[in-house]
């Protein structure tokens, strides 16, 4: 499998919008792998995951191959994560050739407010889409990929999931947003056990204090990884990204990267690209 990431950011992105602390002054001004936009990545160059108002730019500068894409899962509803203009110009009138079904997948909460949207902006009857539902730990097959989803500790009201991918082959774990997984979601890693051969976690609170819900930081993440050992759903040659990064984490990727390769993370930058 490959993963690739676009957007590494949390919602403000790094630089901030409207802030100049010492993490935003020194992205700005060193660029290139500091510099952060709102989080998306791509599984194999099909599967989607979010849909943040970035996308624009991660088609435009990245490459991201927009056009092809069939398949979108959402985490949750935030708007770093769910921008739902961006899935509304996908129709008649903003499009000029024929598109297939887009579909997009997502918690309650998500798929109601795409919907509530595209109807508002008067495009529901004028794209296609298919809009799913999904239910946290029922897995679902899309494309070539069996996805679980996961229940996060994050904002409750979004019912944010993280989810689980397996080709059959080989299979990941990205877990964003959220803090340290909740004991339901531990209970169902326990009882089915998968083996992940990649795990990206939320580190939004990079060096700084754990939130203790929400986000994690970097201890958070080695808590994450120590219990997935435990429960043999990952080892040694499993590959751990930090990924999800906020200005409140009082590190830049150049201050981040030396501590988190020491603990044997990888840290995540917009373009990067893994295939395991
Ligand atoms: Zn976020
Ligand atoms: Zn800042
Ligand atoms: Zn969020």
């Amino acid at each position: 499998m490959k993963l690739k990431y676009y957007g590494t950011a949390a919602a403000e992105g790094v630089p901030a919008l409207y802030c100049s602390c010492e993490v935003c002054k020194y992205s700005k001004i060193k660029g290139g792998k500091n510099i952060r936009t709102r989080s998306q990545a791509l599984v194999d160059g099909r599967l989607l995951i979010d849909m943040p108002p970035d996308t624009l730019y991660h088609y435009q500068f990245m490459d991201l191959p927009l056009s092809q894409i069939k398949n979108v899962l959402i985490t949750h509803k935030h708007a770093d994560h769910l921008h739902t203009p961006t899935i509304g110009v996908r129709s008649g009138g903003f499009v000029k050739e024929e598109l297939s079904h887009l579909n997009l997948y997502g918690s309650m909460p998500s798929i109601d407010l795409i919907f509530d949207d595209l109807r508002k902006s008067g495009v529901l009857d004028r794209g296609k889409w298919n809009l799913t539902e999904l239910s946290p730990f029922m897995s679902i097959q899309i494309d070539n990929y069996t996805v679980t989803p996961y229940k996060a500790n994050h904002a409750y009201e979004t019912y944010p999931f993280f989810y689980g991918i397996s080709d059959g082959e080989k299979s990941m774990l990205y877990g964003h947003d959220t803090g340290y997984f909740l004991d339901e979601t531990w209970a169902h890693l326990e009882e089915n056990k998968p083996y992940f051969n990649l795990v990206s976690l939320d580190c939004t609170m990079g060096l700084a204090k754990s939130c203790g819900h929400k986000h994690m930081n970097i201890d958070d993440c080695e808590k994450v990884r120590e219990r997935l050992f435990k429960n043999g759903s990952a080892d040694e040659s499993t590959i751990f990204v930090l990924n999800h990064f906020s200005h409140n984490g009082k590190a830049s990727y150049d201050d981040l990267v030396p501590i988190a390769e020491n603990k044997g993370f990888l840290v995540s930058y917009d373009g990067m690209e893994i295939e395991f």
